[in-house]
């Protein structure tokens, strides 16, 4: 997932890098400056300045901004743009962190030639643009002094963010300052379930947004069995299983490390919304302790007079005590996944 230039300023300043002062704006009636400033479409293709997206203005900005929100760039309408201070520029510096696939690691990238042609210079000149992976902290030492800092702060966001890309194209050397005049970062899609402040954006279900505010990671599916389980892995193994045996999976929840009686009343809250015709409950129990997910289940259908059919697999921290409590109150549990699913399918059926 790709990020507006002016949300990833706003995350350069939450990191301490310095960006120039600036407004988003969608209307030329929002503009309050006619001092020089620079008038940018915020859209999510490359190339925005080539495409006539960046335009420069003093006393004009309404007529500049009115005629921005009126392009098209590269299919994109423009909808909003960003009015910035204009910044006298000594030096157009390239830097960026992104993931490198084939070395498997974070990858500095840092050129003097940065600005709108560095992907040419890339391949006319490659030696102009230095790459250096990231396998101790002495990859920043190889950068000069002052870009130093810089760069350890787009590493963190990078991890903090799980992005693939953090680039700043240009940093710009300005009165003996950097500051960076665009942004371009870009989320890794399968992490974006660890972000939830990014989903806002995607086009979530009613009850995604519900679990996205519960804190729960769910994702709403097609099929008719609800499912429950603990970390993302462990729930996509039992969506697998499930498919393996011809079950439809509802929905993936990951209820997360630790989750107490609380959330797991929640969980189940969630995933009934759906009406699903059976629940397929796969905890592995580390943090999470397997009487407080039994105890917020019973808690929940003893509430609330759940009558639909549960197939539930406690496995770990405090098994015993949960298959126990599950057991005083009639509901059977089973120790593999395999009999689970196979059980679970059946009673669809
Ligand atoms: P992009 O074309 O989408 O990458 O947009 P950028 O924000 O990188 O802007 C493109 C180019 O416009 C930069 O490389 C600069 O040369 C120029 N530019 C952007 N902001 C400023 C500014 O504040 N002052 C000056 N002088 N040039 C700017
Ligand atoms: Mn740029």
């Amino acid at each position: 997932m790709k990020l507006l230039e002016h949300e990833g300023k706003t995350i350069f300043k939450k990191y301490g890098i310095e960006v120039p002062e600036g407004a988003v704006v969608s209307s030329a009636d929002d503009v309050d400056v006619s001092k020089d400033v620079v008038v940018k479409a915020q859209v999510l293709v490359g190339g925005r300045g080539k495409a006539g997206g960046i335009k420069f203005a003093s006393s004009d900005v309404k007529e500049v901004v009115n005629s921005v929100l009126k392009l098209e760039i590269k299919g994109e309408k423009v909808k909003e743009v960003l009015v910035e201070e204009k910044l006298d520029i000594e030096q157009e510096i390239y830097l960026a962190v992104a993931v490198d696939r084939n070395a498997k690691c974070l990858t500095l990238l840092y050129s003097e030639e940065g600005g709108v042609d560095i992907e040419q210079l890339a391949v006319s000149s490659p030696d102009k643009v230095l790459k250096i992976p990231i396998k101790d902290n002495n990859a920043f030492d190889k950068l000069p002094e002052d870009i130093k800092p810089v760069a350890e702060k787009l590493y963190r966001i990078s991890k903090d963010l799980d992005a693939e890309l953090v680039e700043i194209n240009p940093l710009v050397k300005c009165k003996g300052k950097l500051v960076a005049a665009d942004s371009k970062i870009i989320i890794d899609d399968n992490a974006l379930f660890r972000h939830p402040e990014f989903s806002k954006k995607e086009n979530l279900t009613e009850i995604e947004k519900l679990a996205v505010r519960s804190g729960l990671q769910y994702v709403e599916l097609k099929g008719n069995i609800a499912i429950i389980g603990n970390g993302a892995g462990l729930v996509m193994a039992t969506l697998d299983i499930l498919d393996y045996f011809g079950g439809r999976p509802a929905n993936f929840l990951d209820i997360g490390g630790g989750a107490s009686v609380e959330k797991m009343e929640k969980a189940l809250g969630i995933i009934l919304m759906k009406k699903p015709k059976a629940v397929f409950i796969n905890i592995f129990g580390g943090i999470t302790r397997c009487d407080d997910i039994a105890s917020g289940l019973i808690n929940y259908v003893k509430s609330k007079g759940i009558t639909i059919p549960m197939v539930v697999r406690l496995i770990g921290t405090n098994e015993e005590e949960g298959k126990k409590i599950l057991n005083d109150n009639n509901i059977s549990s089973l120790d593999s996944m395999e009999e689970c699913a196979k059980k679970v399918v059946e009673l669809v059926r």
